[in-house]
């Protein structure tokens, strides 16, 4: 990490939330970052192209089988001309732990081609230009800018997805707007954490059966239907002679 000086990448022009939501955003998050201070990348790299790599590598795929292929992959392929210059067979060998290995290498062939031919071989460090590459979408070129470059960027995954909805932070489904949404309600210096944060919270907290009980920002948080701790014994109803009862003079 660490490759240039922070720069701003504000897009469209962002809506003003009101400030009650933009106060109980920053609550949640400086409770996330608190219980979550392991918070950042999660995928190893030491360079924005292989951020790039292992961010292809990791759709559908878990951080931790990515990083083990990477190890070895980014050993043998240093530049986007080593991915060229393998047979395709052999770079899809290379990558099938990490699942939909033809798609994924393919994906990769032609990006490297694009970075050669338009790029001089360097990754490109705007979403613009990040987002015509081969196979980049927002998400991918978010993770790229935030994390290889430091350029603040909110990346959405289905994570993100999932924990701003429930925490009220976005009422749209599609990744673009929530992403708008959340932008709006952090200043861009909390980005990347803003998106980790969620990210971590998500797979280990807030999952698709949320796990309310031993939530950070429960009390924060506005989802209807919370959860209870295994075994936890439901509030009592009063009953009828308790409910009805006076206190006694
Ligand atoms: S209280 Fe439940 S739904 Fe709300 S953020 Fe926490 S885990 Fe998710």
């Amino acid at each position: 990490m660490g490759f240039r000086r922070a720069r701003t990448d504000t897009g469209a022009r962002r809506p003003t939330p009101r400030p009650e939501p933009r106060g109980r955003a920053r609550r949640v998050l400086t409770r996330l970052a608190k219980a979550y201070p392991d918070w950042g990348p999660t995928l190893e790299f030491g360079s924005p192209f292989e951020l790039l790599v292992a961010t292809i590598l990791a759709a559908q795929a878990r951080d931790e089988r990515v990083n083990q292929v990477t190890r070895r992959l980014f050993r043998k392929y240093r530049a986007p001309d080593d991915y060229l210059k393998v047979a395709a067979e052999e770079l899809e060998r290379d990558v099938h732990e990490t699942g939909f290995y033809r798609q994924k290498a393919r994906t990769i062939r032609a990006c490297s081609e694009q970075l050669l031919r338009e790029f001089g071989g360097e990754v490109p460090g705007d979403m613009q230009s990040l987002v015509r590459l081969h196979g980049v979408g927002r998400k991918t070129a978010s993770i790229v800018l935030g994390n290889a470059f430091e350029v603040p960027a909110i990346a959405v995954d289905r994570h993100v997805a999932r924990v701003a909805g429930r925490l009220g932070f976005s009422r749209r489904a599609e990744p673009d707007g929530i992403e708008e949404d959340l932008r709006a309600l952090y200043p861009p210096k909390d980005w990347v954490k803003a998106t980790w944060c969620l990210v971590l919270h998500g797979r280990r907290v807030c999952q698709p059966t949320p796990r309310c009980f031993e939530c950070p920002v429960s009390a924060l948080c506005p989802y209807p239907k919370k959860t209870k701790a295994p075994g936890a014994r439901a509030t009592p109803r009063p009953t009828r002679r308790a409910a009805s009862a006076r206190p006694a003079r």
